[in-house]
């Protein structure tokens, strides 16, 4: 099937894939949703189907939902070149039928008519609709497996922020900028555009400034979210900054330590498997039991290994603790060690098929509900695009900010660099994302960590 990898490319002109591979790799594309999987080794293969990630169902994050609106040539642009490039012969831009999305919605469903093989797909609003695993299964109809990849299914799918990188490193322009959501506590919910890099001091300043003194940073937006401090730097995997005052119940949720769940949920889980019967990874047919992992806790031996088991597919989306234990125990926290615990442990899973369970139409978690359920309806508003300058005076270019080996700095204190200046490589023969400069100036420092830059 070699002959799949020679396609035409949308101007006309004949390509090969390895050349978008190339292109994806130079320019250090990554998943923007979170993962951070270096997009060139998912774009080297042949599929059925590609699928834009418009889903965004992390609550007040609004980046996605801004870049489906404003960007929607480049990105059906961006969509036709994977398209062709992965010989599929269906491409689906997916998002959620929203009130917020309603203008996407109309935009979509009039310029994917000019786009042969592309359509619009729309989801309800419900968490996680985002996860791949999910989306791939309500768009193909078919789930992929555990311990395996959408690829196992004929599916390749990617953030809507990741399919316009593509779309620019086609055109020789490395990622050297994130969108980003600043949401909660804050004077102004706004989304904007910054340098990869740039401290959160300066997309705090963006967003007119906190409005509470005791508040807590958390990354990435609430349910996956991670704690952050005032010292966080934006990477290319960083969705928005959602600032909490620390005494709310959902910070408070986020930031309780482990041997304060582990204690309460050794004395009060009830056994009564709402975790997983609410799991969506449970629900479309991968092998986890949240309520095993719980039960795990109180046990030893040989019994206590077998049952931890039971949390291999864990995802860490927060389903079972966060919204359906009647207790408000950490399952997910408890589910999500366990899982590090197995992985340390040499765990590999095997490649298993699996099918959805009758009950996963009915059991999806109404974004709405689970707002409420973490008493965040008072930042529930709009946090729409402003073409705010942000000019941070340094920037501080993580060499891990993606899956697989940290890039290698290939610049030094006194360098002078401009935007787009490869400042570190992925090691020879690694899985990785080159790293750019993303404002001109000379490098203060460069180490294994990080290249520091400072402004002209
Ligand atoms: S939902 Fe809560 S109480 Fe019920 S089994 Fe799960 S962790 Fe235990
Ligand atoms: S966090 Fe909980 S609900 Fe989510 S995948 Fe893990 S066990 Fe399932």
């Amino acid at each position: 099937m070699e002959f799949l990898r020679y396609r035409i490319d949308p101007f006309g002109r004949w390509m090969m894939r390895e050349e978008l591979v190339e292109r994806v790799a130079a320019a250090g594309v990554v998943g923007a949703g979170g993962a951070g999987f270096p997009t060139h080794v998912k774009v080297n293969a042949s599929v059925e189907t590609v699928i834009v990630n418009g889903a965004e169902c992390e609550p007040l994050l609004y980046k996605d939902k801004e870049l489906l609106r404003l960007e929607s040539d480049r990105l059906l642009e961006a969509v036709r070149l994977v398209k062709e490039a992965m010989g599929a012969s269906r491409g689906v831009v997916a998002f959620k039928e929203k009130k917020a999305n309603l203008e996407a919605v109309r935009i979509y469903r009039e310029k994917t008519k000019e786009y042969s093989g592309i359509e619009c797909f729309l989801l309800g609003d419900y968490y996680p609709a985002g996860d791949e695993v999910l989306l791939v299964y309500d768009v193909t109809g078919k789930v992929p497996p555990f311990g395996g990849l959408p690829l196992d299914v004929g599916a390749m799918n990617s953030n809507v922020e990741t399919f316009l990188w593509i779309g620019d490193a086609y055109e020789g322009k490395p990622v050297t900028e994130k969108w980003l959501t600043m949401a909660g506590e804050v004077r102004k919910p706004v989304t904007i555009k910054v340098p990869v890099g740039t401290p959160f001091k300066d997309c705090l300043a963006a967003a007119g400034g906190a409005t509470c003194t005791d508040f807590g940073i958390l990354s990435g937006g609430i349910m996956m979210a991670t704690v952050v401090g005032l010292d966080d730097v934006v990477t290319k995997t960083t969705g928005g900054y959602v600032l909490l005052p620390k005494d709310h119940f959902a910070y408070q949720r986020k930031t309780q330590e482990r041997p304060i769940y582990d204690k309460i949920g050794k004395s009060c889980c009830d056994q009564c498997m709402y975790c997983t019967e609410f799991c969506p990874r449970y629900l479309v047919g991968h092998p986890i039991e949240p309520h095993r992992v719980m039960r795990s806790l109180g046990l030893s031996g040989p019994g206590k290994d077998i049952e931890t088991q039971w949390a291999q597919a864990c995802i860490h989306c927060g389903v079972c603790g966060l919204f359906a234990c009647p207790e408000l125990l950490s399952p997910h926290e408890i589910s999500w060690d366990a899982r590090a615990h197995l992985a340390e442990k040499g765990f590999r899973p095997e490649k298993t098929p699996a099918k959805a369970h009758p009950m996963y139409e009915f059991r999806k978690i109404p974004l709405k509900r689970l707002t409420a359920r973490l008493a965040l309806q008072e930042y529930d508003v709009p946090a729409h695009f402003e073409p705010i300058e942000v000019k941070p005076e340094r920037v501080i270019l993580k060499m891990k900010q993606h899956a697989g080996a940290a890039a290698v700095p290939v610049v030094g204190a006194g360098d002078s660099v401009t935007v787009g200046t490869v400042v570190g490589r992925i090691p020879e023969g690694a899985l990785g994302a080159n790293v750019h400069a993303s404002i001109d100036g000379i490098v203060e420092s460069a180490d294994e960590r990080a290249v520091i830059i400072r402004r002209n």
